[in-house]
């Protein structure tokens, strides 16, 4: 009889434990073609994206900014199917992105943490672990994994009300890698932090983001935020919300604190904050 072995180790990195892509997973994460979304009010129609183009390739950082009202919680819904197009085409991983959705290939944090109040750390890390086959003991060492992965190993039995504002977005962080996706949908996720916290959990995500090799889209109304986080930063106006500017920032795979009094950040930053001028914020803003 012949021993089936268990393969032993990856040689991936530590914490990250990626199985290798799979044909779909090396496709664009995210494809976007004539995307257009209006809502239907009361008051009217409320054109809110349209004519969207966006490719995100797999392992990607791209940022979405731009004013207040200018589709970018939009665009992300539409990506995490959370809403419907109107108009045009999207894809995730090539597929449609309802079925991207119901096979988990994307995980979702937005400004407010969400965590249950009545789980632990390691409880709310498992929750979308529980929703897939896969045994108790398995799961754990998933949880244990992630845990070590967001730097909280020494906090998997305290509950959410027992962390502070940061430990809280880096269980959600966790949380939303749980089902290994490739790919990362955030909203704002710093956006309630305060500033030093804010920059060092931009680290963090830089970091995770490079050992899970998952592409992420990520939303944010800073500058520096995005530049210091981005390969790409897509620019959008208001009004209706679309596409104004990408602007690819090559600074480099490794981003370390130093970056940030750079010339080259510098530099970045004020193309992005012209690329946003160049958009009617503040006609926008008055009307
Ligand atoms: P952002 O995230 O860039 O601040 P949003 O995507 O939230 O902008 O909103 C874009 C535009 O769409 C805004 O004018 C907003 O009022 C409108 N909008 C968003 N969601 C809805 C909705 N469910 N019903 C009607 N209008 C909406
Ligand atoms: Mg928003």
């Amino acid at each position: 009889m012949t021993a089936i072995r268990e393969p032993q180790g990856s040689g991936e990195p530590q914490g990250s434990a990626v199985r290798p892509a799979t044909a779909d997973e090396r496709r664009p994460a995210v494809t976007a073609v004539g995307v257009g979304k209006t809502f239907a009010t009361k008051a009217g129609d409320v054109v809110a994206l349209t004519d969207v183009r966006l490719d995100v390739a797999a392992g990607e950082f791209v940022s979405l900014i731009g004013p207040s009202g200018c589709g970018k919680s939009t665009l992300l819904r539409l990506i995490a199917d959370l809403d419907d197009t109107t108009t045009g085409t999207l894809e995730i991983f090539g597929k449609p992105a309802r079925t991207a959705r119901l096979d988990q290939d994307y995980g979702i944090a937005f400004q407010q943490a969400g965590l249950l109040p009545w789980r632990t750390v390691a409880g709310n890390i498992a929750l979308p672990l529980e929703l897939q086959s896969g045994g108790k003991v398995e799961r754990a060492a998933r949880v244990q994994e992630l845990v070590e992965l967001v730097g909280l190993s020494d906090f998997a039995d305290r509950y959410p009300d027992q962390l502070s504002g940061g430990m809280q977005q880096r269980v959600a962080i966790a949380r939303a890698l749980a089902s290994r996706p490739r790919l990362l949908l955030m909203d704002e996720p710093f956006g309630a932090l305060d500033e030093m916290t804010r920059e060092y959990l931009q680290g963090e995500l830089t970091r995770i983001a490079g050992e899970t090799g998952a592409a992420v889209v990520f939303v944010t109304h800073s500058i520096p935020e995005a530049v210091f986080l981005s390969d790409r930063v897509v620019v959008m106006s208001p009004r209706p919300g679309r596409i104004t500017d990408v602007l690819p920032m090559g600074l480099g795979a490794r981003r370390t604190e130093g970056l940030r009094e750079s010339p080259e950040f510098f530099e970045r930053v004020t193309a992005v904050r012209e690329a946003l001028h160049g958009t009617p914020v503040e006609r926008a803003n008055e009307r």
